[in-house]
């Protein structure tokens, strides 16, 4: 693969010329891709059949006529912000923001390769912790998730008090290289796991999130130094959810920024009932001329039906790998919308989507103006930014590989 290198001069015009095709960006097709059900790390419990689901791109214009607030939070700290966390010059290119983020994040093996990976390469990523990661097995009847039974979860819980302690050791490094911790919420309900996070009230939702933040308290009490104000936003399990009972209640929690909708192609992040969407992007795989959402459980069942053939483990790593290529270069060169990488910890296919997401984050984010970044630095970067430029942004089309 190619791309191109060097500053961001000399291509003002064509920025100009993006801008003014927004219009042919706003044709939005439809499409039955796969929703998806997975799971987190670790030995995994499901209780439901994985059962993908139609879903519809949400819309990207025009969806609310009332004014909404923009978030906003603490700025970086002028002492230690890496060059780039600065307002743009007129007509200058964003640099290309990659967000690695991780669902669950429980498997010390996971954050054993990941660790010193990102410090090699200069990322930060984003852990979305599943909160029961840190409620030892013997506590468990601690947590009922809205509608279930107590003490019940589609995931498993944290294990023995040891194995909590050895993952807050992890988290302890994580925040100490100045990686985010985000929430995957707790019981990990999808389609299927009913009541499911896609049918749950606001209040349902506030119940999960007092329950979470109960657990990091329950961390901390183990060690774990993790800030409870610098938990500012989550991915919902599966990405399921509804936006108008999810979004009231993760304001009500401080929870500022989600990443589980939907977009076609890598779009800007834009602000929605007050909270900040970065969302996921619809790709093609070129290997398969297919379109998916682009998460490990969704690129496995598009590859071969979510089957568990660990001797393809290379193929299906390979194929990942060129995908993230493929999206990531036409973004570059495209809108530059920060590139949302989204994963679980986990060993389907022998593994083959954690190398894939481990071989990408060590040659993408060592390359020419990209910057592998947390949610809160993106959001700290764009609240430098002229609200008018940002819009220009949003206004140019979908970056479609
Ligand atoms: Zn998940």
């Amino acid at each position: 693969m190619t791309q191109r290198r060097g500053p961001f001069s000399g291509s003002k015009n064509m920025w100009a010329w993006l801008s003014t095709a927004t219009a042919l960006a706003l044709v939005l097709v439809l499409l039955t891709v796969l929703g998806g059900t997975e799971s987190d790390t670790d030995p995994v419990t499901l209780s439901s059949t994985p059962s993908p689901g139609p879903w519809q791109p949400v819309a990207t214009a025009g969806t609310s006529a009332t004014p909404e607030s923009t978030p906003v939070v603490p700025p970086a700290d002028p002492a230690t912000a890496p060059s780039w966390m600065r307002k743009l010059n007129p007509g200058e290119k964003p640099p290309q923001f990659v967000l690695f983020s991780f669902d669950g994040a429980g498997s010390t093996a996971h954050w054993a390769r990941v660790l010193p990976l990102a410090k090699r390469s200069g990322a930060h990523v984003t852990a979305l912790l599943s909160g029961i990661y840190l409620l030892e097995n013997s506590r468990k009847n601690e947590y009922t998730g809205p509608g279930h039974p107590r003490g019940s979860a589609e995931i498993t819980f944290g294990g023995t008090r040891q194995e909590v302690v050895n993952r807050i050791g992890y988290f302890n490094q994580a925040i100490a290289d100045g990686h985010e911790i985000g929430t995957h919420y707790n019981g990990h309900f999808c389609q299927g796991a009913e009541p499911s996070v896609g049918f749950w009230s606001t209040q349902d939702w506030n119940s999960e999130m007092d329950q979470f933040n109960k657990f990091v308290e329950v961390g901390r009490q183990l060690g774990l130094r993790l800030d409870p104000t610098t938990i500012r936003g989550g991915r919902t399990p599966c990405l399921e959810h509804k936006q108008d009972q999810l979004f009231p209640a993760m304001l009500q929690h401080g929870l500022v920024y989600d990443t589980s909708q939907v977009t076609l192609g890598v779009q800007w992040p834009k602000v929605k009932q007050g909270v900040w969407e970065f969302a996921m992007p619809e790709v093609r795989i070129p290997a398969l001329n297919s379109k998916v959402v682009m998460m490990d459980f969704n690129l496995w069942y598009a590859l071969n039906g979510a089957q568990e053939q660990p001797e393809r483990k290379a193929e299906f790593s390979q194929i990942t790998l060129d995908t993230y290529r493929s999206v990531y270069n036409e973004t570059f060169n495209g809108n530059r919308a920060p590139l949302v990488i989204g994963n679980h910890f986990n060993e389907w296919a022998g593994g083959a989507f954690g190398d894939a997401v481990e071989r990408f984050m060590g040659e993408v984010c060592v390359k020419t103006d990209t910057v592998c970044a947390t949610y809160t630095e993106v959001m700290q970067w764009m609240q430098l930014q002229d609200p008018a430029v940002l819009q220009e942004f949003r206004n140019m089309p979908a970056a479609m590989n």
